[in-house]
C-alpha cells in the first residue's frame, strides 16, 4: 500500500494551546482559529485537542456548521461574518457569533436581533486599522457601534495586524494606537465594549495588547508565528507530520539524469531513492534545496536533499552512501525538517503548506493523553 500519511498529534495541539495560554492573563479568552479545516489538520482531529479554548473561529458558514455537526457546544465565531441575509438567519438559528465588517451586515443585524441571552448577541465589530482588508473606517465604525449598542448588542471591537510577525515594523505601533483610541471613543457611549486584536504573532510580540480575546491560529499547529524565533524556540510542537516511504532505489552512472526536464545529473556513480509523494499529495512542486529525513537500514535518521523536479506522485532524493531499503520511512515535514524549513525552501509559509494538502494521503490521529471523546 502507498503509505503516504498525514499524522496529527493531538497532544501537540493541546500542548501548543497551553503554551499560548502561558503568554496570557488568566482572564483573556482564546478563540482557537480552526478555519480551513483547522489549517488542514482536519477539524475532527483538532477540536477534541483544543477543548481548553473558549471558542472556535471559522471563515464561513459551512465550516461553522461542520463543527456544530460534530456536536461541539463551545461558541463559534464567523470571523468574516455572514455573506447574505439568509446566512444571518442561519447564524441566529445556530447562535453563532459574527463579525460585522461592512454596512450590509450591519443592516441585517439591525433588522433581526438574537435573544438577549444568546452568544450571537455579542457582535465582533471589525475596525480597519490599516490592513485595508476587512473593517469599517474611522467615521463609519462609530456610527455602526452606536447603532448596534442602541439595538442592545454587546460589542467586541476587533482588528487584525498586518505585520505582527515583525515586532519592530512601524505598522504595528500605528495599528495599536488607532485601535486603542477607537476603543476609548466607543467606550464613551458603550462602556461595556470588549476588544480583540491579537493573532498568534500579536500574542507573542505585543503582550500588552491581549485585551479580552485573542485569536490564535498558526501557533496552535506548531508552525512559527514570528519572524525571529522558530516554533521550537517558542516551545511549540509540530502537530502535523507528513511522511511516506521509499518505493524504488537506483544506482546511477556518471551523466545519468533524474526526473522531468532532466534537471539533475549525476557526476559520478550515485545512489538515489524514489519516494511516494508529490504535488498531487500537496507537497510543493517548487522547492530549492529541500530536504527530507530518511531512516536507513540500521534505524539511523539522515537529512537528505531532494534532487530533480518534484512530480505529481513521486520525488527523488539523494541517498548516496546510505544503506536504504525499499519501504524506508521518509519524513517530509514534522519534527525535522520542520514545516517552516520546507516552506522557506518553497518560497512560502507553513500556513499554505498545511492548507494545500490534498485528499490523497492517508490520515492518522495519534494521542497519548487526549481523551478523544471529550466534546463539551
Ligand atoms: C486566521 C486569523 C487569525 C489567526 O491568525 P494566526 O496568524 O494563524 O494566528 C486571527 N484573526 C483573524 C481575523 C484571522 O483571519
Amino acid at each position: 500500500m502507498r503509505n503516504t500519511t498525514i499524522t496529527i498529534d493531538q497532544d501537540a495541539l493541546a500542548h501548543n494551546l497551553q503554551v499560548i495560554k502561558q503568554h496570557l492573563k488568566p482572564t483573556t479568552k482564546v478563540l482557537a482559529m480552526v478555519k480551513a479545516d483547522a489549517y488542514g489538520h482536519g477539524i475532527q482531529a483538532a477540536l477534541p485537542a483544543l477543548m481548553a479554548a473558549d471558542g472556535f473561529g471559522v471563515a464561513c458558514m459551512s465550516e461553522a456548521l461542520a463543527i456544530k455537526t460534530l456536536g461541539h457546544q463551545k461558541p463559534i465565531v464567523l470571523i468574516e461574518g455572514v455573506f447574505s441575509q439568509a446566512e444571518w438567519q442561519t447564524a441566529l438559528a445556530h447562535d453563532f457569533g459574527c463579525v460585522i465588517h461592512q454596512i450590509e451586515q450591519l443592516n441585517w443585524a439591525l433588522s433581526l436581533t438574537p435573544d438577549d441571552d444568546a452568544f450571537g448577541r455579542t457582535i465582533w465589530l471589525k475596525y480597519n486599522t490599516g490592513m485595508s482588508r476587512l473593517g469599517f473606517g474611522d467615521d463609519a465604525i462609530i456610527e455602526a457601534a452606536r447603532q448596534l449598542n442602541d439595538a442592545g448588542y454587546q460589542l467586541i471591537l476587533t482588528s487584525h495586524f498586518a505585520c505582527a510577525d515583525e515586532q519592530s515594523h512601524p505598522m504595528n505601533a500605528r495599528q495599536i494606537l488607532k485601535f486603542n483610541q477607537m476603543l476609548n471613543a466607543i467606550r464613551q457611549f458603550a462602556p461595556q465594549t470588549l476588544a480583540s486584536l491579537c493573532n498568534s504573532a500579536g500574542i507573542i510580540n505585543f503582550a500588552d495588547q491581549q485585551h479580552d480575546w485573542v485569536r490564535a491560529g498558526i501557533a496552535l499547529y506548531g508552525s512559527k508565528p514570528v519572524a525571529d524565533q522558530s516554533a521550537h524556540e517558542l516551545g511549540l510542537k509540530p502537530a502535523m507530520t507528513l511522511s511516506s516511504q521509499v518505493m524504488a532505489l537506483h544506482t546511477l552512472a556518471d551523466q545519468d539524469c533524474v526526473g522531468y526536464s532532466a534537471l539533475w545529473m549525476a557526476t559520478k556513480a550515485h545512489q538515489i531513492a524514489v519516494v511516494a509523494i508529490g504535488y498531487g499529495d500537496g507537497y510543493p512542486r517548487v522547492v530549492s534545496s529541500g530536504k527530507v529525513s530518511i531512516t536507513d537500514a540500521h534505524g539511523k535518521v539522515h537529512q537528505r536533499e531532494i534532487i530533480g523536479r518534484v512530480a505529481m506522485d513521486m520525488l527523488m532524493i539523494d541517498v548516496d552512501g546510505l544503506e536504504i531499503n525499499i519501504g524506508a520511512p521518509v519524513v517530509l515535514w514534522g519534527a525535522s525538517p520542520s514545516i517552516d524549513e520546507v516552506a522557506s525552501c518553497a518560497g512560502t509559509i507553513g500556513y499554505e503548506l498545511m492548507c494545500r494538502l490534498t485528499q490523497r494521503p492517508k490520515r492518522r490521529i495519534v494521542s497519548i493523553n487526549q481523551p478523544t471523546s471529550s466534546q463539551n
